[in-house]
């Protein structure tokens, strides 16, 4: 006889957790299955996020930070440190505390909302069990039991694509969670794929002496971006000593004892490269490995991703899917509102999650922050539109910082002003963008931010006065 729930998450990463603290909330009786193991064997909650993702990676960028500032900050301010070192066993070490002091929080908030966590394997079980809505848990061990449930919500998450002729083998050729605890500062690091994990994580390493070269198979930089915010990242990076080669396809990356050569292709030919580590970060997929039995019902797509409707549903009576194990961006803060939108669909309340106004944000220096349409994306669609921009070199508070590089770029529609999209590049705009995306979700025009007191001195002005220059009235530049 098993056990019943009114929800069974499978995956305790940030969109299931925070579907099960939701439905905890809202009375319903709740269990979570997962199988991540911690660097001590232990249960370790929070997915690839809080364990080889967003928590650690920006540990390791914000240490980076402080070591790359010694000598290319602080002489500005007067300020001079010899033989700066870095330990990295504190470093690595320090980034280790964060990931188990969030992991060991998730745990604590299970127990304080009496939510029951099982550590293994879980399977979703189709008809031929006798019955919908089954959980089957292989726990670490090898045990097996079968758990019942109304609602199961997958929430199983995504891991790294695999190149086949770059196979991952955690020494020489690795991905993010390997890029995150090299033992020794490379003397050169290869990164295939200048997306969000390749520049955040070749930043740390080049911030610590390591010879960065990225190689990007697609001809523009970073093709998601707004093409005005793209552009002065790439110069920004370059500044640093990021070797960005665009339109650079790999065809082979063999381990040798001297490294690893790679040979890959561009607008010039057959080119070759030897690396002493190669990080693969070219996008991840679904993974729902094990996930499922035959007889589920659940469909995936021709990605591997569970197929849902608009409310996170696959079809299947009580069965939900959420995060990156579904369409949509695998951003940890999406996956965090449909698996709290799920729980209050369960509960028979209005969930909301408006995919129009997502953030986006790269975590590297300058920081790259967006939300809405980009000017390509408008110009596609022939919807008219007007822009405001203004740089940070205008910004006192930015100045002072001595971080006066980059712009905020505003887009409203050229007839009623609403705000479509916000486009950033430069210091802090991880945190800038909040406002934009509030005001775009309460529909606010241009106008709307330009009334609106912004606090001087302080970069939130740059916002502000993008705002006003949408209708060509900034005031610390030429309109
Ligand atoms: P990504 O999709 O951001 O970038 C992958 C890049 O690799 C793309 O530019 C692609 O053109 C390129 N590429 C693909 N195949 C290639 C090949 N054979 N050779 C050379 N280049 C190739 O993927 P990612 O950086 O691996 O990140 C994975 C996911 O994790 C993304 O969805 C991302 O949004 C998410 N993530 C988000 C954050 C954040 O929000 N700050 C941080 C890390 C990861």
């Amino acid at each position: 006889m098993s056990e019943k729930y009114d929800v069974i998450v499978i995956g305790g990463g940030p969109a299931g957790y925070h579907a099960a603290i939701r439905a905890a909330q809202l009375g319903l009786k709740t269990a979570v299955v997962d199988a991540w193991a911690g660097k001590d064997g232990k249960a370790a909650l929070g997915g690839t996020c809080l364990n080889v993702g967003c928590i650690p990676s920006k540990a390791l960028l914000d240490s980076s930070k402080q070591f790359y500032n010694i000598a290319h900050n602080l002489p500005v301010h007067g300020i001079t440190v010899e033989n700066a070192k870095v330990d990295l066993g504190v470093f690595i070490g320090r980034k280790d505390k964060i990931v188990k002091q969030f992991t060991g929080g998730v745990d604590q908030l299970f127990k304080a909302n009496k939510i029951t966590s099982f550590f293994g394997k879980g399977k979703l079980l189709g008809s031929k069990s006798g019955g919908n809505n089954q959980v089957e848990i292989t726990g670490n061990d090898g045990n097996k039991q079968i758990l019942a449930a109304t609602n199961v919500i997958l929430a199983s998450g995504s891991v790294p694509i695999e190149l086949p002729f770059a196979k991952f083998d955690g020494k020489n050729i690795i991905d993010n969670a390997g890029a995150l605890d090299i033992d020794k500062v490379p003397k050169t690091l290869g990164v295939i794929g200048a997306g969000v994990i390749g520049l955040e994580l070749g930043s740390v390493w080049n911030r610590l002496g390591a010879k960065v070269t990225i190689l990007e198979a697609l001809p523009d930089f970073l093709g998601t971006a707004d093409a005005d915010i793209a552009k002065v990242a790439q110069r920004e990076f370059k500044k640093q000593g990021l070797d960005i080669k665009l339109g650079a396809k790999l065809g082979k990356a063999d381990v040798k004892k001297d490294g690893v050569h790679l040979t890959y292709s561009d607008k010039d030919g057959e080119q070759s490269l030897v690396v002493d580590k190669l990080l693969v970060a070219v996008g991840r997929r679904a993974y729902t490995d094990g996930l499922l039995a035959d007889d589920t019902g659940v469909k995936l797509d021709e990605r591997g991703r569970i197929v849902v409707d608009e409310h996170c549903h696959t079809g299947v009576d009580g069965v939900w899917a959420v995060g990156d194990a579904v369409r949509g961006p695998m951003l940890a803060h999406k996956g965090f509102e449909e698996g709290m939108a799920v729980a209050e669909w369960i509960a028979g309340k209005a969930g909301h999650v408006n995919y129009d106004t997502i953030p986006w944000v790269i975590y590297t220096e300058p920081e790259i922050a967006w939300a809405g349409k980009t000017e390509k994306q408008l110009k596609e669609e022939g919807v008219p539109y007007k822009i405001g921009s203004f740089p940070f070199a205008a910004i006192g508070r930015a100045v002072a910082m001595n971080e006066a590089i980059g712009q905020v770029k505003m887009i409203a529609h050229a007839e009623t002003d609403r705000i479509l999209g916000v486009h950033m590049v430069g210091p802090g705009v991880s945190e800038l963008i909040a406002e934009c995306v509030v005001a775009m979700e309460f529909k606010g025009s241009a106008e709307d931010m330009a009334r609106i007191i912004h606090a001087h001195p302080t970069l939130s002005e740059a916002v502000h006065e993008a705002a006003l220059s949408v209708d060509k009235r900034a005031i610390h530049k030429g309109n």
